[in-house]
């Protein structure tokens, strides 16, 4: 039996970093994308046009740059003990990223969560199209992946958690029964049940159930 369920944000959440940020580097349009990010983080424009946006500045690139990115990826502090926690006290740990599933499909493995779900990069001939496919996991499809992810588990709304820093985290934040924020920005601080503010995951260890 899974005593609770925690869905948690990826990109400044999990991780330090921010994927797309990486992938811009590699693109040499790091500044464009930060400045879309920024906004979109803040609530300022719409997540899914903004990740298109950002996306259609990768245009081009080789795969090649993927793995590099992984390569870069730094997990945020207590990652480790955190997803032994969720363990040890019988519940599921997921992620839900607007991030990408090339990168997370080799991150989460790696970090042990159970499961997760991110936007797929198109790739066309070993270049990257500037294209995500499918649907793009915005502040909606999150709060819907950890509502489908509970049924599927049996896990009761009082006993689901999110974790998140970003705008697009709201959503799913609102539809747990306890929401925390992480290092996060204003907008998600006031909103959430509770709020961690030190950049260090094993913080959040104290507010999983016993
Ligand atoms: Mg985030």
């Amino acid at each position: 039996m899974i005593s609770f369920l925690l869905v948690a944000d990826v990109d400044s959440t999990l991780i330090k970093d921010e994927v797309i940020e990486l992938l811009a580097d590699a693109a040499g349009t790091r500044d464009e994308v930060e400045r879309v990010t920024a906004r979109a983080i803040a609530g300022e424009i719409d997540f899914a046009h903004s990740l298109r946006a950002r996306v259609a500045t990768l245009a081009g690139l080789p795969t090649s740059v993927i793995e590099q990115t992984i390569a870069q990826v730094r997990p945020s502090d207590g990652l480790p003990e955190l997803v032994a926690a969720v363990h040890q006290r019988h519940g599921k740990i997921a992620a839900v990223s607007g991030g990408f599933s090339q990168v997370l499909d080799v991150l989460a493995p790696r970090f042990g969560l159970d499961v997760w779900r991110a936007n797929d990069l198109e790739i066309v001939d070993g270049l990257l199209t500037g294209r995500v496919t499918g649907t793009v996991v915005d502040a909606e499809v999150k709060a819907k992946s950890l509502q489908e992810w509970a049924r599927a588990w049996s896990v009761s709304r009082n006993n689901t958690i999110a974790l998140g820093d970003g705008a697009n985290d709201l959503v799913m934040m609102d539809r747990a029964g306890l929401s925390i924020a992480y290092c996060a920005k204003p907008i998600v601080r006031e909103r959430a049940d509770v709020s961690v503010e030190i950049a260090d995951l094993r913080h959040v260890i104290a507010y999983l159930p016993s």
